[in-house]
Order: C-alpha cells, then sequence, then structure tokens
C-alpha cells in the first residue's frame, strides 16, 4: 500500500465527524484511568432531564462550553473525567407521560435513547462508561440510603405543615412553582393550601455553615451572582426575640429585625392560625374572626408572603402590653402575616414600616414616629412611613432619646433581656426541605409503619424499596401517593417486630436525586457501595462545575447540604462538593426569549445536520461571553464555517509545503506569541468569545503574510481544538500527528515576544479615585480586580467591606462600590 497524499476538495464535516467519533470510542480517547490518574480533573456539567423534545440549544450551550472547558484542561496535560448521565426521575417526566398516556417506564428509556445520540453527536467528551439514570435501581438504591443516612443521623423527620396544593398535578408544590397564585404548570388553576403530613430534612440546621463557607475561598469559587443568590436566599437576619405579655398570662413571641423602634409598637398583629386566636378573641369578634380565618384558610402561601394591594384583616377584641411602653395594644389577625415565617406574630411599626402604616391607615389605628432626623418635628403628622436613613436617632423612646438607631437596637435589646422581655437572637430564611411528594414516578421513601413500632427504616440489606411497575399511576385527589392503592407492595412485615405493617407511599423530591448523582458517576460499576472511597479521595471534590443559575438555590444549596452530612457522617473528605461553579447565560433568538408558543425554539439538529456540530459549537461560543449568553441568529453561523474552511486550507499548504520558508517576520512572531497567551486566558476565563476572535485574528495575520509555518498552524489547531474537535483531530492528523491532538501539549509563549503595550486604569472606590495599576492593554475585568486587590492603597479603603458592584470601562477605569 502506498501512503499517498489524498486530493484535498475542502473541509466535509459529514466526512470528518463520524470518522472522529467512531476511533474516540475506539481508542477509549476519552476514558480516564479512574484508579491510576496522576492528575485528576472532574469537570461537571449539570444533567439534563430526558424530555420528549431532545436536547433544546441551552442544553447544547451549557453543555458545549463545559466540554471546551474539559478539552482544555485536557491539553493542559490534566487526566479528564467528564461525565454525563439523566435526570430521569419526577413530576416533569411524570406529567408529560400523563398527557402522552404512556407509562413513564416506558417513555423515559426511549427519551434517553434520543438524549445520548444527540450528546454523541454534539462531540462531548464524555465517558461513556459512566452513564447513569437516577431511575436505575442500581442508582436509587442509593438515593434511599442516603435518606436512610439522614434519617438515623436525626435530620430527616416528619411533620405536619401546611403546604400549596395544585388541585391538577394533584400534589404538594414548592414556592417557587407558585406564579401569581397559581400553578407554574397549569397556567389558570388556583393553587390551595392544605396540611399534609409530610418528610423533612433538617437543612436549617446548617444554615450558618451555609453562609459561611460562600465567603470561604479555600472552599468555594463560585460566581459572585450565584453565590449572592444563596446568601439571600439563607437570609441570616439579626435581631430580637420580645414577649409582649396578654391577659391570662400567655405571650406573643416576636421577631423583630429592629429592637430599636419597639416604642413605635402601637399594635400587633399574628397569622390567622396562630394558636393564641382562640383565647384572644373576644365574644364580640368571634363571628368575623371565624370568617376571616376560613377565607385564608382557602389561599395558597405564595400569594399570602406577596401580600395584596388592599390589607385585610380582623380586631380579635384582645390586647397585649408593649413591654416598653407598658401600654395596652390590639391584637389583630392578617394573612400577610404568615405561621410558617418566624413566630407567626408581629409587632407592627407603622411609623417605619410602610405596609404596617398602610395596615394602620386602612383601619385607623395609631402611629407614632420614633426615628427621626435632627431637623425633623417627631410629633408632626405621618403621611407613609419613614425610611430609616443614615443620622436618624430614636424619639419618643423614652430613656432611648437621641441614640442612634445602630447603638439603639443593641442598648434596647439589653434592657429588654434585663427584664426578662427579649433577648438577642439570629434568624435564617431558609426553611427546611420538605422531600415529600404524594406521586408516583420517584425513588420511595424507604420507611414501613408498623401499629407497634411506629416508622421504622427499611433495613439496608433491602434496599432498593424497588419502585412497582403500576398500571395506574395517576395521582388522585386524596394527597395519597398512588403507591398506596398497589396492596401487594403497600402491605408487609415491620422488620423489627414481623406484625403486619405499610410502606410510606411518598417518594422523594427529585432534588434529593440530584443531591449526590456527582458522587455517583466515579463509582458506577460498584454495586455494593455508593461511592468507592478510593475514587472519592481522587476525584473530588469537583473541580470545575458549570450550570445554569436557575438552579442556584435548590440543586446547588441541597447539594452542598447533602454533602457536609455526609461529611459530618464520615463518608467524605469535603464537605464543599464543587470547588468551582460558574454560572452559564442565557441563547435568545433574534432577541426574543425562545419560547414554544412563540415558535423560535432552535432545535439544534438541524443546525448540526447542516452545518457539522464543530461549526455549531464554534458558533454557540462566539455568541457573547459565555457567562452572559447571547442572541441566536441563523445568519451569523455562515461565519464560523468559513473560519474552518480557511484554518482546513492553511493546513492543507502547510501540509504540502516541503521546504520552509525563510525568516519569518518579527510581527508574525509576536502576533503568534500573544494569541497563545490570549487564547490561553480566554480559555481559564471562560471568555470563550474572545479566545475564538484572538485565533481568527492570527489566521487573517497568516493569510496576509502568505505563511503557513508548519509550527504556527499545528498551535492553532491544537488551540482550536477545544472548540472544534473532529476538525483539529483531522488537521492535527494532516500535519502529521500520530495519536489524538488531545495527546498533544498545550501551546506555551514566550514572554519577552508578547511586546504587549501595558497602561494604567484608574481605581476608584465608591466613585472616588483612590489609585491606579498597571495592567496589558486589552486586560479582563477580572485581571484589573485582581490587580487593584493587591494595591495597599485600595486594600486599606476596603478593609474589610465586601465589594457590592464593579464597573470596568475597559483600559480605563475601575470603580469598585463597597460596603458593611
Ligand atoms: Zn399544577
Ligand atoms: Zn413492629
Amino acid at each position: 500500500m502506498t501512503d499517498t497524499q489524498p486530493v484535498d476538495d475542502g473541509y466535509h464535516p459529514e466526512l470528518v465527524e463520524p470518522k472522529w467519533q467512531a476511533r474516540w470510542a475506539e481508542r477509549h480517547t476519552n476514558e480516564p484511568d479512574l484508579d491510576r490518574a496522576k492528575r485528576p480533573f472532574y469537570n461537571l456539567m449539570m444533567f439534563p432531564y430526558p424530555s420528549a423534545e431532545g436536547l433544546h440549544v441551552g442544553n447544547l450551550f451549557a453543555f458545549t462550553g463545559a466540554d471546551v472547558f474539559g478539552r482544555f484542561k485536557r491539553l493542559q496535560g490534566y487526566d479528564v473525567f467528564e461525565p454525563i448521565g439523566f435526570d430521569a426521575f419526577g413530576i416533569h417526566s411524570e406529567n408529560f407521560a400523563i398527557k402522552m398516556g404512556i407509562h413513564p417506564g416506558e417513555l423515559i428509556p426511549r427519551n434517553i435513547v434520543n438524549f445520548r445520540r444527540q450528546l454523541m453527536r454534539m462531540g462531548g467528551m464524555f465517558d461513556w462508561r459512566h452513564e447513569l439514570s437516577t431511575t436505575e435501581p442500581g442508582y436509587y438504591k442509593w438515593t434511599q440510603w442516603l435518606f436512610l443516612q439522614l434519617y438515623q443521623a436525626g435530620k430527616a423527620y416528619k411533620k405536619k405543615a401546611a403546604v400549596n396544593w395544585c388541585p391538577e398535578c394533584k400534589t404538594v408544590l414548592a414556592n417557587e412553582q407558585v406564579i401569581n397564585g397559581e400553578c407554574e404548570r397549569h397556567p389558570g388553576v388556583q393553587v390551595e393550601q392544605r396540611s399534609l403530613e409530610q418528610w423533612f430534612f433538617r437543612i436549617t440546621d446548617y444554615a450558618e455553615r451555609l453562609l459561611q463557607n460562600l465567603d470561604d475561598p479555600s472552599k468555594m469559587d463560585w460566581s459572585h451572582s450565584t453565590a449572592t443568590a444563596q446568601r439571600n436566599w439563607i437570609g441570616r437576619s439579626d435581631g430580637a426575640e420580645i414577649e409582649f405579655p396578654v391577659e391570662g398570662g400567655e405571650v406573643i413571641r416576636v421577631f423583630t429585625t429592629r429592637p430599636d423602634t419597639i416604642f413605635g409598637a402601637t399594635f400587633m398583629v399574628l397569622a390567622p392560625e396562630h394558636p393564641l386566636v382562640d383565647g384572644l378573641t373576644s365574644p364580640g369578634q368571634r363571628a368575623e374572626v371565624e370568617a376571616y380565618r376560613r377565607t385564608v384558610a382557602a389561599r395558597d402561601l405564595v400569594s399570602r408572603r406577596v401580600g395584596d394591594k388592599d390589607k385585610t384583616g380582623v380586631a380579635t377584641g384582645g390586647y397585649a402590653t408593649n413591654p416598653a411602653t407598658g401600654k395596652r395594644i390590639p391584637v389583630w389577625i392578617a394573612d400577610y402575616v404568615l405561621m410558617e415565617y418566624g413566630t407567626g406574630a408581629i409587632m407592627a411599626v407603622p411609623g417605619h414600616d410602610q405596609r404596617d402604616f398602610e395596615f394602620a391607615t386602612r383601619f385607623s389605628l395609631p402611629v407614632v414616629r420614633v426615628l427621626a432626623g435632627d431637623d425633623e418635628d417627631p410629633a408632626a403628622p405621618l403621611t407613609e412611613a419613614v425610611p430609616d436613613t443614615e443620622g436618624m436617632r430614636l424619639v419618643n423612646s423614652g430613656r432611648f432619646d437621641g441614640m442612634p438607631a445602630l447603638e439603639g437596637m443593641r442598648e434596647v435589646t439589653a434592657w429588654l433581656a434585663e427584664s426578662g422581655a427579649g433577648h438577642g437572637v439570629v434568624r435564617y430564611r431558609l426553611y427546611d426541605w420538605c422531600i415529600s411528594r404524594q406521586r408516583y414516578w420517584g425513588p420511595p421513601i424507604p420507611i414501613i409503619y408498623c401499629e407497634a413500632c411506629g416508622a421504622v427504616p427499611v433495613p439496608e440489606k433491602d434496599l432498593p424499596v424497588v419502585l412497582p411497575a403500576l398500571e395506574d399511576f395517576r395521582p388522585d385527589d386524596t394527597g395519597i401517593s398512588p403507591l398506596a392503592r398497589h396492596k401487594a407492595w403497600y402491605e408487609v412485615p415491620c422488620p423489627a417486630c414481623g406484625k403486619p405493617g405499610h410502606r410510606e407511599t411518598d417518594v422523594s423530591d427529585t432534588f434529593l436525586d440530584s443531591a449526590w448523582y456527582y458522587l455517583r458517576y466515579t463509582s458506577t460499576e460498584f454495586a455494593d457501595r455508593p461511592f468507592d472511597p478510593h475514587r472519592t479521595r481522587t476525584w473530588l471534590p469537583v473541580a470545575s462545575y458549570i450550570g445554569g443559575n436557575e438552579h442556584a438555590v435548590l440543586h446547588l444549596l441541597y447539594s452542598r447540604f447533602i454533602a457536609m452530612v455526609l461529611h459530618d457522617l464520615g463518608h467524605v473528605h469535603f464537605e464543599e462538593p464543587f470547588r468551582k461553579f460558574r454560572a452559564h447565560g442565557l441563547i435568545v433568538k433574534d432577541g426574543a426569549k425562545m419560547s414554544k408558543s412563540r415558535g423560535n425554539v432552535v432545535i439544534p439538529d438541524e443546525y448540526i445536520n447542516n452545518w457539522g456540530a464543530d461549526t455549531f459549537r464554534m458558533y454557540l461560543m462566539f455568541l457573547g461571553p459565555f457567562e452572559e449568553g447571547g442572541d441566536f441568529r441563523d445568519s451569523g453561523i455562515a461565519g464560523p464555517k468559513r473560519f474552518l474552511d480557511k484554518v482546513w486550507n492553511l493546513v492543507d499548504q502547510s501540509s504540502r509545503a516541503t521546504a520552509i520558508g525563510g525568516e519569518l517576520r518579527v510581527g508574525v512572531v509576536v502576533k503568534w506569541n500573544q494569541t497563545k497567551k490570549r487564547v490561553t486566558e480566554g480559555l481559564e476565563a471562560l471568555s470563550y468569545n474572545t479566545a475564538i476572535a484572538a485565533l481568527m485574528e492570527l489566521v487573517n495575520t497568516l493569510r496576509e503574510s502568505n505563511i503557513c509555518e508548519r509550527r504556527i498552524v499545528r498551535d492553532l489547531v491544537i488551540m482550536l481544538a477545544p472548540f472544534a474537535p473532529h476538525f483539529a483531530e483531522e488537521c492535527y492528523e494532516r500535519l502529521g500527528g500520530q495519536t489524538s491532538v488531545f495527546e498533544a501539549d498545550w501551546p506555551t509563549w514566550d514572554a519577552n515576544l508578547i511586546l504587549e503595550p501595558e497602561l494604567d486604569v484608574v481605581i476608584q472606590i465608591n466613585g472616588k479615585t483612590r489609585s491606579k495599576v498597571r495592567v496589558p492593554q486589552g486586560a479582563h475585568e477580572d485581571t484589573v480586580v485582581a490587580a487593584a486587590l493587591r494595591d495597599e492603597t485600595v486594600q486599606r479603603f476596603i478593609s474589610g467591606q465586601e465589594i457590592r458592584k464593579r464597573i470596568y470601562v475597559k483600559d480605563r477605569l475601575l470603580n469598585l462600590v463597597v460596603g458593611a
């Protein structure tokens, strides 16, 4: 056989892509040695839920961005493990199955086949040996094991709680799933309130740790927006708990973040469900109170929390004593106070709280001002609640008059504590995690109820509790899972005493499946353990996790909580599972949000068939900054294709050139070195669009100078490989490469040949110029921020304050907005 150069007739992705996908599979290119990896790098992306529609362009944008990063790390010499799987349990899958009239046990595997095909087609560096689906008994056995770990550690408990109930879904909804009082899945369907016995996890025990670690760079390097969302969700507030005595010896307990305003508390409001309401209600008010409680009971929690424009409420006819003023103040009930939050009671300070002010105005209750600026008359009537602004002092507050508000908070709390009427406390907005779902398509919660023994955990040897194949899996209106209708499964002897018992019929929340999937990936071949200790120690915590910010507070918070519990129980060596997390941006189509109703959803398959996966990947990554997203326009995709054609021709020329030409011009050498630096830094910072732009500039320089120098073209191909992996493999081979391009070394640059001009950027703190730093021209915002934070003057002005905002004008100015 002669080894002749085939005649080149241009770049044909339809030939190149299947060839390399087949080679990768044959040569196990994407399968790192999980036991002996020297430089393990766990590259994780959020696994999809296998819908019937298949992967949409948003999925592909996210996966490609994560894959580019994994391939870049691989080229830098890491052993990269990039797994993928399917989050296939849950209500989305089940509702769709109901709509189609197909059993989810049949529908889901079908969807997975389609998803797998699409994921292979996009050219991801997936290690398919470790694919998983949360619906496999071999997986959910360990989800149930996880429940038992929490149960035995006292972190799982059952309680009756008011919940949002969708009469269409026939199940409980999380607060986030209720939009303006209606079900997110069923617009027009009013969500009701029900009281159900449910399983909860004590995530609130971990609130402070979940909060503290966010500020610990040795444990977490996360997108600012994601960390902020978690901070707000956990919602720490410092305040005081104060007791207001009522007639008959009882006390109403309230939590307030503003104990300094207690002299302005002129009435109290209780949640209609508050246990003291009955005792407080006077005979004259009883009928009105009862009617109001009935109306409120029919409403959902979310619209109550948001509150109406028109305040509603009813006086109980009872009174409490304000422990600061000693005055009797009336007690009301109103729907805007919730039993689930705080103590279910508030002290109303209408002078300084707008909601209380509106309530007081509506029902003609007294308003007292207790905070005022130096030049204000504390006795003047108010037309609205006075916001607390800097420099205000306490007024109408007895011995505390004239004290600044901040000092007042401390002093009033101390004074109340002396008399036993209150004490300082820290509270969190976070609720315990309700994991019960009264549905079919999920892992059964492994508990058996026995009349003699109560709730008994299913012994570990009996796991998994297999989800039975139910013909009729539809939920009904009882609030009891369809599993209860399956007698053969439901009735079971008690594991403790052997007497007749019955199974828990709730299944667990799909967020429990996804709270630990990253632990399972490295150990999918082990049937006898959820995650292998050696593998876990080698590969975890996850080095890089990329996903959508819509999961900032549920999935990501739950995963952190589960890792902490496992850490405390000695199962894992880390408490933060994701070392680095970056949220990707969103893709819109022609400037508009994509939706089925608009008919503008991009179906990736069509584009990949027409243009090839590599061109599609390049286009997606070139749309805009990865963390911001971009605008998908059909007209834009030809650009990346033309670019790849140009590179193909360069490679062609280079592979034919027999002799190396004369001396390279200095300009070309500088451009070559600058490009290597820019692409490397761009990839590291997920600035994929700038990295691609740098590669395009280099290609233009080479073409203008008529240069196809082998060394340069080879570097170009390697740097393109993360974006266009099949294309780069083919080019690398044509240039004489004997291995996969991913075995090559990432190009390095000569710092002396960068000749990058530097310039001064002005640094402002809160809008005032404080310093300047010298950085390379065109430096990325992160580079400038890092340089600024190294500057001593800047450090002095920031001194422990949080950076709330950063405004960067490229090559000119950086303004850091800081605050306590
Ligand atoms: Zn619904
Ligand atoms: Zn028993």
